[in-house]
């Protein structure tokens, strides 16, 4: 397609950001000189909405579900983004997790048309020329992934890909950036996963992984080449392994606009379900008491944004960890014991050696936050025990998938008399207790990234503070209605979602201005610019 001329024929039919498919009306037929090339009816868009919809829906498999909307994606970006917009619930589980994890590890074998860039181990030193590649000029978010951390599924190399797209397709959804503004990343740096490197399938490079220096060396090539090549760009790290997930994040967060999803976005969401349980439970936030049942990343990462919220509000950081308590497959994490890793030591306070019940009934606890990976760990004693030291317990289960979680929604109510506030990690279906509906909410980091995204790049912020955080973090549990809260929820409904992002967002953008951390003309209505900025997939 020659550039300097309006594309035509099948050059439209062929571009998935232009196409309409057979919604295209009688005088663009005309224009774009379609006649002939689609079948004579000009179909109204809500039907084909809903014809691709009844075609998805007539899968047998959730995995055949990903590749029908993929390959809608490839075909007809606006029909898959309305899709998704008009039918977040069903879809969104679809295009992400629980499916991209099932579809990450069958990559090579559903992989259809390429999405995004690839840079591998073998291209150190022409990074660059690499990314002159990609065509489109205004890159704004990058999600980029070493597929060596994928959801919990461990190192899949290349296959990882499925996520920086996945995620990416639900910034464009969820918060209203444009597609082609989207740029997803896979850094092949060799995979460590003997099964895919001895499968002629495999689309990765066949190496074990580049570690040390040869490593950071790429990561830091990468890093230069994209701001040079989208100086504008958000770079949003995802599914690294956690230590170098740390490592990254704490190079480079003072230096360029990023985030890491995995440890910043987890802790944001899970703090505002803390606010959101406080308004039910009328508890003070600077009184809380706090006790995690797993001590990893997650867990820290949520501990770490609790204190520095703390902090803003007049406790020092070690007053703040004082009401912080972790409890891992030791026992509680106590200053004596000799067996703990370099991030528990800030938590690790002056008791005595206890286990989970006992470190409940001594401390106390208003808040248990469960991210163990090990399902059924918040037991009947637990949850029977936080209530009668609580009127109303908080239980945050945040293990995935829903078979891990720590406890289920109906156990949560049952053994609490319905007094419990419960949240996790994957979603629960309703609870109907003694006639009352429970609808326990999804502490999900859509919530969160979406609006992080839109509102610093809105704000040409050039950094992402942890304030940046804390305020989506208030913004979003103030968002929760009343009446969701009297049912249980602690998050506002999904299908919400473009309004909460952009409500995060103009606050994100806000304190950002507020940081001399943003680049914008003097007056402007954020919340308007922010709103007109959001990309509308209707035709
Ligand atoms: P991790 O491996 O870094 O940490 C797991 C921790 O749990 C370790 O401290 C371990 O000692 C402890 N543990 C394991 N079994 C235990 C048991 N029976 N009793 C007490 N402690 C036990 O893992 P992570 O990255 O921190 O993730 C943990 C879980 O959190 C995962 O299931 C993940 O899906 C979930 N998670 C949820 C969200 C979310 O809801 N938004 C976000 C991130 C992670």
């Amino acid at each position: 397609m020659n550039k300097d001329t309006q594309p035509i024929g099948f050059d439209v039919l062929f571009n998935p950001a232009l196409n309409k498919g057979t919604a295209f009306t009688e005088e663009e037929r005309d224009k774009y000189k379609l006649r002939g090339l689609l079948p004579p009816r000009v179909t109204d868009p809500d039907v084909q909405l809903h014809r691709a919809l009844e075609n998805m829906r007539r899968k047998y498999y959730d995995i055949e579900r990903y590749i029908f909307l993929s390959a809608l994606q490839s075909r007809n970006e606006r029909l898959y983004y309305r899709a998704i917009m008009e039918h977040i619930e069903e879809i969104m589980p679809l295009i992400y997790t629980p499916t991209v994890g099932q579809a990450c590890k069958e990559f090579a074998a559903i992989f259809r048309q390429p999405k995004g860039i690839y840079i591998t181990a073998e291209d150190r030193g022409n990074v660059r020329s690499i990314l002159a590649n990609w065509l489109e000029q205004d890159v704004r978010v990058i999600v980029v992934t070493d597929g060596e951390r994928i959801l919990g599924l461990g190192d899949l190399g290349a296959n990882g890909m499925g996520i920086p797209i996945g995620k990416l397709a639900l910034y464009v959804a969820c918060a209203g950036i444009h597609p082609h503004q989207c740029l997803p990343i896979m850094l092949d740096v060799g995979t460590n996963n003997e099964e895919l490197l001895n499968d002629p399938l495999y689309l990765g490079i066949n190496q074990h992984r580049l570690t040390g220096d040869e490593y950071d060396s790429l990561i830091d090539e990468f890093i230069q080449a994209a701001q040079d090549a989208y100086p504008k760009a958000l770079i949003q790290f995802e599914d690294f392994l956690t230590p170098n997930a740390y490592r990254l994040l704490n190079k480079y967060r003072d230096q360029i606009l990023c985030f890491n999803d995995d440890i910043q976005g987890t802790a944001a969401v899970a703090l505002a379900g803390v606010y959101a349980s406080i308004r039910i439970s009328d508890l003070n936030f600077s009184g809380l008491r706090i006790m995690f049942l797993g001590a990893g990343s997650a867990a820290t990462g949520i501990a770490d944004l609790i204190t520095y919220a703390l902090q803003q509000e007049g406790l020092s950081a070690a007053e703040a960890r004082q009401r912080l308590w972790f409890v891992d497959i030791a026992g509680l994490v106590v200053k004596n014991r000799n067996d703990l890793m370099q991030h528990n030591l800030p938590y690790a306070h002056d008791h005595p050696p206890a286990d989970f019940i006992t470190a409940i009934k001594q401390l106390k606890p208003h808040i248990l936050i469960g991210a163990t990976g090990f399902p059924g760990t918040f037991t009947q004693e637990v949850v029977e025990l936080m209530a009668e030291i609580n009127d109303r317990p908080a239980l945050f289960a945040l293990s995935n998938p829903t078979s891990r979680a720590e406890c289920t929604a109906q156990q949560a109510y049952e053994w609490t008399n319905g007094q419990a506030i419960f949240t996790s990690g994957s979603p629960f279906a309703e609870v109907v207790l003694k006639g009352k509906t429970f609808k326990p909410g999804q502490g999900n980091n859509v919530y969160i990234f979406p609006g992080i995204g839109l509102g610093s790049i809105m704000s040409g912020a050039s950094r992402i503070s942890e304030d940046m955080f804390l305020v989506a973090a208030q913004k979003l549990a103030s968002l929760v209605s009343e009446e969701r809260l009297s049912e249980g929820a602690i998050y506002p409904p999904i299908s919400d979602i473009r309004s909460v992002s952009l409500d995060i967002a103009t606050a994100v953008a806000e304190k950002s201005v507020e940081q001399n951390l943003a680049c914008l003309p003097e007056s402007i209505d954020l919340k308007q610019a922010i709103a007109n900025y959001m990309y509308d997939p209707r035709y």
